[in-house]
């Protein structure tokens, strides 16, 4: 099928799932991204062609040529996003129209076919759906897809490869945090940086996360959780993190972020940060801020909190922060109170125990 936005996915049953006893076993505990569901999305793309061939079926290794292109230039994307078991029994996903868009302007920065939301979309209602029963049920517990595409050409010249894979895979995840959120402490590196003006810093591509590991190998070897980067150019405005995006609070009330200036990833939860401290009463403002500034506010007293944000984790908190030269804690590396007023609003959203007055949550089941 050629150019259409719809596609009929073909659902072929795992003929050997897990077991319910072992699925329980499983569910107990389950970490972040290391247990996965019984089934797997997989849509081809080739020039000319369109998207074929969509199928949920039993997860399994997918038969690579060692000369596909993905392997040898790096041409992938994708997405994360969860979906949530509702008090009713239900299951809802947050935003996914949002992930949906931000896939199509990653393909196109990569040089990558655009997916139609319409399928992006249905392949998650179709995956969730088979897989319903490993959406843990406990209150922080959750079902972590990871949607992606790659170039599945198998041709070693350098160019936008003319066939692809888009699948989707599920991970139930529980609390991030166990035992409670916990501040982190960020490294800022004095040598790397993530993502340069005109590069793909904006598209949410594995290539970004190869790029950050050096970095966080240093964050880790220095003591501290993550990484913050400052900007490719003058190493003087705070960017981001690996994988997330972070949030400055003020003793006047101001809420501050970077602004999208095509270095950063455009964060969703980013967005809903933005939107529910607006609504929350706070002055919002989207401008550059140094790391100077951030250390002298820090300094002052005038800078009250600081967090990262991301699907993942939700919003973290960062408490300290630490750089060749010295280090800072921020609120005596106590979470704040404004960073988790907004954590609690935005998890009582997603999981329906709150008000939805932007039509954020988007009923699966
Ligand atoms: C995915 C990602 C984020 C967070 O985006 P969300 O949509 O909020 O999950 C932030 N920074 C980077 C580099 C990312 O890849």
């Amino acid at each position: 099928m050629s150019g259409g936005d719809k596609l009929d996915f073909e659902i072929r049953p795992n003929p050997a799932p897990v077991s319910a006893t072992d699925r329980a076993a499983l569910l107990v505990n389950p970490g972040f991204g290391r247990v996965f569901t019984d089934h797997m999305v997989t849509v081809r793309y080739a020039d000319g062609k369109g998207w074929y061939d969509a199928r949920v079926e039993a997860r399994a290794p997918i038969p690579m040529d060692p000369a596909s292109a993905v392997l040898h230039y790096a041409q992938e994307i994708f997405e994360g996003l969860k979906a949530y078991r509702t008090a009713d029994g239900g299951v809802t996903m947050f935003r996914p129209d949002a992930n949906a868009a931000r896939f199509v302007a990653s393909a196109q920065r990569m040089a990558m076919p655009a997916l139609p939301p319409e399928v992006f979309i249905d392949s998650l209602h179709k995956l969730i759906e088979v897989d319903r029963e490993w959406i843990p049920t406990g209150a922080d517990g959750s079902l972590y897809l990871r949607p992606f595409m790659f170039a599945s050409e198998v041709f070693l010249g350098v160019r936008p490869a003319n066939e692809y894979l888009y699948m989707v895979i599920a991970s139930p995840v529980g609390a991030y945090f166990s035992g409670g959120v916990k501040p982190v402490t960020v490294w800022v590196s004095p040598d790397y940086t993530r993502a340069a003006p005109g590069g793909t810093g904006a598209a949410k591509c594995g290539g970004n996360y190869a790029a950050s590991l050096a970095a966080q190998a240093e964050a880790i070897e220095a003591g501290c959780d993550q990484v913050v980067f400052l900007d490719a150019v003058e190493r003087r405005f705070v960017d981001e993190l690996g994988g997330m995006n972070v949030f400055f609070v003020y003793d006047d009330d101001t809420v501050v972020t970077p602004p999208l200036t095509g270095t950063i990833l455009p964060g969703i939860t980013r967005d809903a940060v933005l939107t529910l401290a607006g609504a929350a009463g706070h002055r919002v403002e989207e401008r550059p801020v140094t790391f100077a500034d951030w250390q002298a506010d820090a300094a002052s007293g005038r800078l009250r909190e600081v967090f990262a944000c991301g699907t993942a984790a939700v919003i973290t908190p960062i408490g300290g922060v630490r750089f060749p030269d010295g280090e800072f804690l921020i609120g005596g590396g106590e979470p704040g109170r404004v960073t988790m007023a907004l954590r609690q609003q935005l998890v009582d959203i997603q999981r329906g125990k709150a008000d939805d007055p932007q039509g954020w949550v988007r009923r699966v089941l």
